[in-house]
């Protein structure tokens, strides 16, 4: 198989319960959800996004040939220590291509593989930490994992009907957008009502890393 992968690189994971973790980060090209493109936004079913996931022309990003080669892209990047090895497959929607052969490769070279997922896809055997960020209208297929990761505020979304789900871990994310205050206030407003979310922040923005 090949993979296409907008970009690749060594940071710190900014969200969730991993946060401040050493990561290397693995972006996926594409996704279910939305082509990428600004004219497609408003008819997309996912349309606040903020990420650009379209092309393979990011920092670390290219076609790969095998999954044996992504795998040694990916353990260049960690540089040489084997401790407490992460790698965050992202995308877009990672599991689009995210297959057992590139786990399997990751965990030969000693590496955790976690996968953040919009849930529409079920995902991959032998993952190490499954995220799944729901958005509202879509059919989600994936209702266990570790982490329930959700953007708020989303019209059409019940966190009470959520909860029900199978996770280790409720978050709710103030969505970036225009509105960043109200967002931010809505967020920590439903952590407020119901206990069982608590309130994550996109730290990676505030310290400027990607
Ligand atoms: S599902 Fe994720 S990657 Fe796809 S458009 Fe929505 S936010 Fe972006």
């Amino acid at each position: 198989m090949t993979y296409a992968v907008k970009e690749c690189f060594l940071t710190l994971q900014g969200e969730g319960v991993q946060a401040g973790s050493r990561a290397v980060f693995l972006r996926f090209a594409g996704c279910n959800l939305w082509s990428g493109r600004e004219q497609d936004r408003a008819s997309a079913e996912c349309s606040f996004c903020d990420t650009d996931f379209v092309g393979t022309d990011g920092e670390g990003g290219g076609k790969f040939q095998s999954a044996a080669a992504l795998a040694a892209h990916v353990e260049a990047l960690w540089g040489e220590g084997r401790e407490q090895r992460l790698v965050v497959v992202t995308g877009g929607e990672p599991m689009l291509q995210l297959d057992r052969e590139l786990v399997e490769a990751l965990h030969a070279r000693g590496f955790r593989v976690a996968a953040e997922t919009n849930g529409t896809l079920p995902a991959v055997a032998g993952l190490d930490w499954i995220c799944v960020s729901p958005k509202a209208g879509t059919e989600i297929v994936q209702r266990e994992g570790n982490e329930l990761k959700l953007v708020w505020p989303q019209t059409g979304i019940d966190p009470a009907e959520l909860e029900g789900w199978n996770f280790q871990h409720f978050l709710v994310q103030p969505m970036d957008c225009a509105e960043r205050e109200q967002a931010m206030d809505a967020a920590v407003a439903l952590a407020m009502e119901r206990p069982r979310w608590r309130l994550t922040l996109q730290a990676h923005k505030v310290i400027g890393l990607p």
